[in-house]
């Protein structure tokens, strides 16, 4: 099982979170089950609600979780997950991340060490199956 996201979204989202940096990006991730694997189509940059709070707080703006469901419904598209960075720290989901997570989705985290797309050191994917066990890693795949 991997998640497969295209080289065109990808950069998307590592430009967005070296703009934020130092503070966390995040976003949505939209696209369809295709047998055991998640392919994205579209990225979707979200607001953070807590964007300039800490390193690692985040939570989608309401209106930008309508706004991806509404895009998903159109084309005919399913929320897969969600992507947040980790400005200076690891792409390993913080104990925060795993409280604030739902089961289905998958957990896309980028390391960042500074603004520009080349400072995204490291990105990694996360099934956080339960609050109380240790997150799967799953594989990213560039397409
Ligand atoms: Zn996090």
């Amino acid at each position: 099982m991997a998640i497969i996201i295209p080289k065109t979204e990808l950069k998307i989202i590592k430009k967005h979170a070296a703009e934020i940096f130092p503070y966390e990006a995040c976003g949505g991730l939209l696209g369809r089950l295709e047998g055991a694997d998640k392919v994205i189509v579209k990225v979707y940059p979200a607001e953070n609600r807590f964007g300039k709070i800490a390193w690692d707080s985040f939570e989608i703006e309401p209106k930008d979780m309508l706004e991806m469901d509404k895009i998903s419904r159109k084309e005919n598209l399913e929320i897969i997950g969600f992507y947040h960075s980790h400005p200076n720290h690891p792409a390993i989901p913080s104990s925060l991340d795993i409280n604030a997570s739902w089961p289905y989705y998958s957990y896309v985290i980028l390391s960042v060490k500074g603004n520009g797309p080349e400072n995204v050191v490291d990105v990694k994917s996360y099934l956080m199956p339960d609050k109380n066990s240790a997150p799967v890693s799953e594989d990213v795949v560039i397409g």
